[in-house]
């Protein structure tokens, strides 16, 4: 009797794991589009840096300066990536952000310039949305440098 619990509890422990996994991928739906899709709904600033890793010219994002409260959506697929809470001033001439809503962002090495770089994405359509350093603010200690093309602010109403 004892013993049969015992394997009944283990079965349990031995599956949860697939259980929770099913859940995480089910939650993450990925928005998948040609180039060809993706040039006719993005604008021609959105298309380079979503899709081509491009990067804006530093001060030239209206949502550099923006300090009204609200939330971060990534203009390819609409996900829902920073909000206001997670915003500050950096300096830099890009709207950055020390922290991001869970699963949602996505990163990998880039050697474009001479040394590494984290850039990171959209974890849902895997637009391009900037890069990561290791130099903001507590308490998480980084900064997502963030394109202000790739991102659309919707103010709280
Ligand atoms: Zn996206």
């Amino acid at each position: 009797m004892k013993k049969r619990k015992f394997i009944k509890l283990l079965t349990f422990g031995l599956l949860l794991p697939f259980v929770s996994l099913k859940a995480f991928a089910t939650e993450i739906k990925k928005v998948i589009k040609s180039n060809k899709e993706w040039k006719k709904i993005l604008t021609t600033d959105q298309y380079y840096i979503l899709r081509q890793e491009g990067t804006e010219h530093p001060y030239t994002s209206p949502l550099d300066n923006e300090k009204r409260q609200g939330e971060y959506f990534c203009a390819g697929c609409k996900t829902a990536l920073f909000n206001s809470k997670m915003k500050y001033d950096s300096g830099t001439g890009w709207p950055s952000f020390f922290e991001h809503y869970p699963n949602v962002i996505a990163t990998k090495l880039d050697f474009k310039l001479l040394l590494p770089r984290t850039e990171y994405h959209c974890a849902v359509c895997e637009g391009h949305q900037g890069h990561v350093f290791n130099d903001g603010p507590p308490p998480t200690g980084k900064r997502y440098c963030n394109n202000g093309a790739s991102l659309t602010f919707v103010p709280k109403a």
